[in-house]
């Protein structure tokens, strides 16, 4: 069961973020209303064995389905392009959601290694043991793309730009490839935001988005999204949510509702000021490497241009002196807080190979780039001249 406001479709991303999906109750409230609500009720036995054979659809139970997740949901779709969303309580409930309803023992999935840490722990750990064979490959390679997808294979998950090197894969040839060997493409979109890549456009069938991150934006809950089409959200991933339950809670689809309305404006500003502080430490002599997918020398520049409409609000510099460099630089920052979060209205600096991506051995975090000098920054809605300020200062410390 969901709910439906139509909607325009001249209506650009920062219309559609602020009115899409809202229903009102009979009262006409301004602001998306909160359904705080487990339950519903019948008026009759007619009326509830009628909802449970699907005769007449309507809210049963909130792990189904709830009218302000619903809104949540309806206003993501409309954002993101998609026939229709799912909403989880968590990036990794989405993630795992994704994958794991359109695999069995015996399919294949192949990603790219750049991956979020549980991300990759899902593809490397959880899903072998249920006898489903998972393949890395360098993500910015398309002739390991093209080698490992010589073989049927159910899903393909990539992460695009990665965490934390900022990898990019290119969607439009990772898709054609994966829909040859039979696959579905499932694209974390987390980084990119969907104001900033559109996946759906250049091939993908699914995309999925922590939530907690830019959609909230401002560090107060976890959630989760999935989109595609209506097949594949009502037919394939609605049963296997419906029963394994990782649903949203109404509370926190009512914070991500609000926290829409200003994505559009928070995320233009955080890819300001981004492109600014990686400007401003470009060349820097305690950096080893600047990587921002906004810069021009950025190694896969050319194919940010062609999939992202900004850089993003995400930046990895790499520290000459190694863990006690970072280290140092870390706790000389007095603005940017230390923090594993991201997509943060407050800017939050994290030292990956310590902390997210703690649990990987040293020769693969060096697959994934992430060198143990890598800082990971996130930039938020503070003014740029003064977290310019802040990390050139922390930098004399070091
Ligand atoms: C944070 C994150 C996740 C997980 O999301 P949670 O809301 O923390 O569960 C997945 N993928 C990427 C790229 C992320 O940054």
């Amino acid at each position: 069961m969901t709910v439906k406001r139509d909607i325009k479709t001249s209506w650009k991303a920062a219309t559609r973020l602020v009115h899409a999906g809202q229903v009102r109750s009979p009262f006409k409230e301004t602001s998306e209303t909160l359904y705080m609500t487990s339950g519903y009720v019948y008026d009759s036995a007619e009326e509830a064995e009628a909802a449970f054979d699907n005769s007449q659809p309507r809210f049963v139970y909130s792990r189904f389905g709830n009218p302000t997740v619903a809104m949540f949901e309806q206003r993501m779709a409309a954002i993101e392009g998609a026939e229709a969303a799912r909403a989880t309580s968590s990036g990794m409930a989405a993630v795992f959601a994704s994958i794991a309803c359109q695999v069995k023992a015996g399919d294949r999935v192949v990603a790219s290694d750049a991956l979020f840490g549980s991300c990759q722990f899902i593809l490397a750990e959880i899903l072998p043991k249920w006898g489903i064979e998972t393949v890395f490959v360098d993500g910015r390679d398309l002739a390991q793309w093209q080698q490992a997808l010589a073989k049927p294979t159910r899903v393909v998950f990539l992460e695009t730009p990665s965490n934390p090197g900022l990898r990019l894969v290119d969607l439009k040839a990772v898709c054609d490839l994966a829909h040859a060997a039979g696959a579905n493409v499932v694209v974390d979109n987390v980084f990119a935001t969907p104001l900033l890549q559109q996946p759906l456009t250049f091939g993908a069938d699914v995309v999925v988005y922590s939530a907690t991150k830019h959609i909230d934006g401002q560090g107060r809950c976890l959630g989760g999204v999935i989109l595609g089409t209506e097949k594949y959200i009502n037919e394939t991933l609605q049963p296997f949510i419906r029963h394994t339950g990782p649903s949203l809670s109404p509370m926190n689809a009512w914070i991500l509702l609000k926290g829409l309305e200003t994505l559009d404006l928070r995320v233009r500003a955080q890819c300001a000021s981004a492109l600014r502080i990686a400007e401003a430490l470009r060349g820097h002599g305690k950096l080893t490497a600047v990587q921002y997918p906004g810069l021009k020398d950025f190694a896969q520049y050319d194919l940010a241009k062609q999939q992202m409409s900004a850089g993003g609000t995400m930046l990895s510099l790499s520290l000459a002196g190694g863990k006690a460099a970072a280290f140092r630089f870390l706790n000389a920052l007095e603005l940017v807080l230390i923090s594993n979060n991201l997509g943060d209205s407050k800017s939050l600096a994290t030292h990956p190979m310590t902390t997210t991506h703690q649990r990987l051995t040293a020769e693969q975090r060096a697959k994934q780039g992430i060198d143990d000098g890598l800082i990971r920054l996130s930039v938020g809605l503070e003014d740029a001249d003064d977290l310019i300020d802040d990390v050139l200062n922390a930098l004399k410390a070091v």
